[in-house]
């Protein structure tokens, strides 16, 4: 379901209006954001139907009201001018290019994410049940020019399976991160010495996403909810919970 121009154009008066606020956010545009993000989760991760899959569906609801709770607070935040309210013409054209910003380029890199992460998520639960044979993971950067310098001293990084190594520095470990694990049988492990030297990752995955369905976690800006309305984020802004 894409959002009509119609709706937006229409989105932007009510918002204009007042009728639109944090309080009262609007619903269709939030069902456009958590079926984009839901329809990106891999079908063969929500078809196991496990706790980690519904954790992340949930996850992805409150960031997606979230989300649009800072697109509504940003746009209604342009509205005062010199004498009260500035023009609507004027106000149409920021409140555009902001909609533009959260829900294009933005979005799009939310929904790779959610793929690469249920990818990630998937395939721990491999590791999880393979590993009293293959008891080691071994990190792979993607081995081009273009891994980050983030990830570049990880590679070929060995610790078991079980090691708690793994809940802050499992792939994802930045946006767009291409990184990945390989189980192995046999291997040294990467020493203490070396492990404390690893950088730390982008705070919003640091957790291991095959333990928590996490995709988002509360640090990232989006979550950054100011004081007066926390209670009503507790209650995803009254917007509905889809799975
Ligand atoms: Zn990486």
């Amino acid at each position: 379901m894409a959002l009509s121009k119609r709706y937006v154009d229409d989105l932007f008066k009510q918002i204009y209006k007042g009728k639109i606020g944090p309080k009262n956010l609007p619903q269709p545009l939030y069902m456009f954001v958590v079926e984009e993000l839901q329809n990106n989760i891999e079908p063969e991760f929500i078809a196991t139907g496990s706790e980690l899959s519904e954790a992340m569906q949930i996850n992805l609801n409150l960031f997606a009201s979230a989300k649009v709770f800072q697109q509504i607070r940003e746009t209604i935040s342009i509205i005062p001018g010199d004498n009260g309210k500035i023009p609507f013409k004027e106000f149409e054209k920021k409140a555009q290019a902001i909609h533009d910003r959260y829900n294009g380029a933005w979005l799009k890199t939310e929904e790779t994410t959610v793929t690469l992460q249920s990818q990630n998520c998937m395939q721990w639960q491999t590791f999880e049940s393979n590993k009293e044979n293959l008891k080691y993971l071994q990190y792979q950067t993607s081995d081009d020019d273009r891994v980050s310098d983030l990830c570049k001293p990880l590679d070929n990084v060995i610790r078991r399976v079980d090691d708690p190594f793994w809940n802050n520095h499992s792939p994802m470990r930045h946006y767009r991160c291409r990184c990945y694990l390989i189980q192995i049988k046999n291997g040294v492990e990467t020493p203490d010495s070396l492990i404390d030297k690893m950088p730390e990752p982008n705070a919003v995955f640091k957790n291991n996403i095959g333990k928590t369905g996490i995709v988002f976690d509360k640090s990232h800006p989006y979550f950054d909810i100011p004081k007066q309305y926390i209670e009503l984020a507790k209650k995803n802004f009254n917007l509905p919970i889809v799975k």
